[in-house]
């Protein structure tokens, strides 16, 4: 191998002589990632959709390949984001196909160090159960001066950034009609 050639071999000499002064491109690739193809490049179709992570709500194309998310990717035509995704939003593939995503209702019981899976309708019975005992032992009609309350302080909401808009007004609404005052999001926080 020549000197010459052995030098094109390296990127800071490609970059300073070639077209990719920045080396962000072709001086930076080595024959390993020439050879690869994007996972974009071989989907089957493209959906649009909003990162689910937070009220940013960044656009995304969702690629899919044999019927499975292959791949997510900012979607340049976004106002909001014009193709750029956060670390975590560039990440949210794994929250569709990751193996560790927990597709059961898991519980821990009072004293317990062990989690249990529950079926769905138990759980909604379990928690509507202590949302009622709750409001029942901690209602206020009145103050101590005899003042219409008419409130629960028993009950609270804290809602994550990944619940969207129309998620927060039904909840806020539920809330507000069981009598709760402590109503907020992460995303305000
Ligand atoms: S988590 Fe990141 S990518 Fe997703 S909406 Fe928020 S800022 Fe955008």
């Amino acid at each position: 191998m020549g000197v010459r050639s052995w030098f094109a071999g390296w990127p800071v000499y490609r970059q300073l002589t070639g077209t990719d002064p920045l080396g962000r491109g072709a001086a930076a690739k080595s024959d390993g990632s020439r050879a690869l193809t994007a996972r974009t490049d071989t989907a089957d179709s493209v959906a649009r959709s909003v990162c689910p992570y937070c009220a940013v709500g960044c656009g995304q194309r969702v690629f899919v390949k044999d019927g499975q998310v292959s791949q997510i990717e900012g979607d340049p035509d976004s106002p909001i984001s014009r193709g750029r995704l956060c670390p975590k939003g560039s990440a949210s593939k794994s929250l569709v196909t990751s193996p560790l995503r927990q597709t059961t209702v898991r519980y821990r019981r009072p004293y317990s160090t062990e989690w249990e899976d529950l079926d769905l309708d138990t759980a909604m019975n379990m928690i509507a159960d202590r949302v009622l005992a709750a409001r029942d032992e901690t209602w206020e009609d009145v103050d101590a001066e005899g003042r219409p309350l008419n409130r629960t302080l028993g009950i609270s909401s804290l809602g994550g950034a990944t619940l969207d808009n129309e998620e927060n007004y039904l909840i806020k609404k539920l809330f507000t009609a069981m009598g709760a005052l402590q109503i907020e999001n992460q995303a305000r926080i």
